[in-house]
């Protein structure tokens, strides 16, 4: 398939050849074909014109075929076989491997917004019977349930070039919600996002989904994206990436004269807290494992584990100089971008210079500057410095971590306040640990979404109890999360109806329970009919 570098609005591409940019082979340090154009205001107002235009038919759309439409994007990914495998590993250096497993991941997370949307009982059917002859007052007949919210933007991040971007969870959970999607391609893999764009519009012209159900514009500057949240007619905006790109976005769209809810998910350091009796009972092992955690993809997750803390004595140096001996030993790689290679190497030479800090390992061989590679790197400090210093907990993406050393327990717990908000915290000890140093347990828990024990935050299950969010600035908003079936509430809002004739109501509300879905009737959960 032959890319085009067009933006595809509605079903139709545009672009003018005045100005454009093109991808980038980050291991071969070569540009590739062809120029991409960047969005002009007139390609945004189309693209949202377009949506706002979709956006009813496609609300009203029957579950079921809301479904096949998903389950029909999936099937199109996958055709598209080798030939987005390929283009994804060349514009993000990541191995054919990890591209081929992140796919798997992509098209099961459709499949399961297609399973819910179908099952239907996602939108939350609450009814409470009138009650006319209720004293001092009648009580009115009041029936409620989630509608869609209207066109969403959606950003995605350079890191997760499938399962976080074009047809990711943004886009699949705002499309199971009945929301028509804008997306805005990562200029770091705008091949990669044509070719999965190309998939979903076909997917829609094969369902017969309204024109204007999805659209991508590419651009590489801010404006595009900015242009996007500041339209009118967006209505929510969906964004994974770094704090900076996800607070400009919300400040954005907090500034509009009709502001909008901005779903950032942003950059989290993911502390990693190694009790006393876990550093006793094997601190070689856990530093392998720590390592691979670190290590992994080039640490290029926003849940690699950057910060590390642990009680001083002769355990702790077993456990640094096991740590500092893997992260010697690791080759460097080639990362996603020039901009987040200089970035991480920015980040290391910042830590590496900062009072208090000691560069405990570097990678032995030297990173290659040609081809994006960047090496992995071991700092460690000391409470003191730690608390001195807010830049030391500052998300430094790629592989890298700090370790602080505290004097005693005490001193974790005291460190462990002065955290913000992260994706994920994890514990290391022993069962009885979790009662032992139950204050620091539960201020991990105020400040994380999700709380591992003797495990490493890498590696996001993606299933219904999954959460992956997180108090601020690991998201813009606590409450929700991108990764399960609940993120479809983000695109959401309830709406209720009051003493509407059964048959004017929406299907889930009306007395017969057609759709079999679970409703709370008069307090109580039923799958029946209204008597
Ligand atoms: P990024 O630089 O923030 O880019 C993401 C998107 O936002 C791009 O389309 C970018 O456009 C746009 N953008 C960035 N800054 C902007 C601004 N000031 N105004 C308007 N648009 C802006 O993120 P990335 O480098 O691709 O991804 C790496 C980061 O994502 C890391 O910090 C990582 O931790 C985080 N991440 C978080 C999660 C999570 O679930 N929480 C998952 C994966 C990654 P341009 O490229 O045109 O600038």
């Amino acid at each position: 398939m032959t890319l085009h570098g067009k933006h595809l609005i509605a079903g139709w591409t545009n672009g003018e050849a005045t100005e454009g940019f093109r991808a980038w082979d980050p291991v071969q340090s070569a540009g590739l074909d062809p120029v991409f154009f960047e969005a002009t205001p007139a390609d945004i107002d189309a693209a949202a014109e377009a949506a706002e235009a979709a956006f009813d038919a496609y609300a009203a759309t029957e579950p079921a075929h809301r479904a096949d439409f998903l389950e029909r994007i999936s099937s199109e990914i996958e055709g598209l076989g080798e030939t987005l495998v390929k283009r994804a590993s060349r514009e993000t250096g990541l191995p054919e491997g990890r591209i081929r497993g992140e796919r798997g991941r992509t098209v099961y997370q459709l499949r399961l917004f297609a399973a819910v949307v179908r099952e239907g009982s996602w939108v939350d059917a609450r009814i409470d019977r009138a009650a006319p002859d209720r004293t001092p007052l009648p009580k009115p007949d009041l029936r409620r349930m989630y509608v869609p919210l209207g066109p969403v933007a959606v950003f995605g991040a350079s890191n997760f070039p499938l399962a976080y971007s074009v047809a990711g969870g943004d886009t699949a959970s705002a499309l199971a919600a009945g929301c028509p999607v804008i997306c805005k391609a990562h200029p770091a893999h705008p091949g990669t996002s044509e070719l999965v764009a190309h998939a979903i519009l076909r997917a829609a012209e094969a369902e017969k989904m309204p024109d204007g159900v999805f659209s991508l514009v590419h651009g590489q500057g801010y404006e595009v994206g900015l242009a996007l949240v500041r339209h009118p007619l967006v209505q929510a905006v969906g964004f994974t990436g770094s704090l900076q790109g996800g607070r400009a976005l919300f400040d954005a769209a907090a500034a509009r004269p009709v502001p909008i809810p901005v779903y950032a998910e942003m950059g989290s350091v993911n502390p990693v807290f190694i009790l006393p009796s876990a550093l006793e009972n094997g601190a070689e092992a856990l530093a392998e494992k720590l390592a691979g955690s670190i290590l992994l993809g080039v640490g290029q997750f926003c849940t690699n584990p950057g910060l590390v803390f642990g009680v001083g004595g002769e355990a702790m140096e077993t456990f640094l100089q096991a740590l500092g001996e893997h992260i010697r030993r690791a080759e460097p790689a080639s990362m996603l971008h020039r901009g987040i290679r200089d970035r991480f190497c920015a980040g290391a030479d910042r830590l590496a210079a900062a009072q208090g800090v000691e560069r405990v390992a570097a990678s032995e061989r030297e990173a290659d500057a040609a081809r994006t590679e960047g090496g992995g790197a071991l700092f460690r400090t000391d409470v003191q410095a730690f608390l001195a210093n807010d830049m030391l907990s500052e998300e430094v993406f790629g592989p890298s971590s700090l370790v602080v050393v505290a004097r005693d327990t005490a001193e974790l717990e005291r460190v462990a306040h002065s955290l913000k908000g992260q994706l994920t915290a994890a514990i290391h000890g022993n069962g009885e640990d979790i009662a032992r140093y139950d204050g620091l347990v539960r201020v991990l828990r105020r400040k994380a979404g999700r709380f591992i024990f003797n495990g490493f935050p890498t590696g996001v299950e993606v299933c219904p109890s999954m959460h992956h969010g997180g108090p601020y600035p690991a998201t813009t908003d606590v409450r929700t999360g991108a990764v399960g079936d609940t993120a479809m509430q983000r695109f959401v809002r309830p709406a209720a109806w009051q003493d509407f004739p059964s048959s004017a109501l929406p299907p889930e509300l009306r007395d017969r329970n057609e759709r079999g879905i679970l409703r709370l009737v008069d307090g109580k959960y039923s799958t029946g009919d209204v008597g």
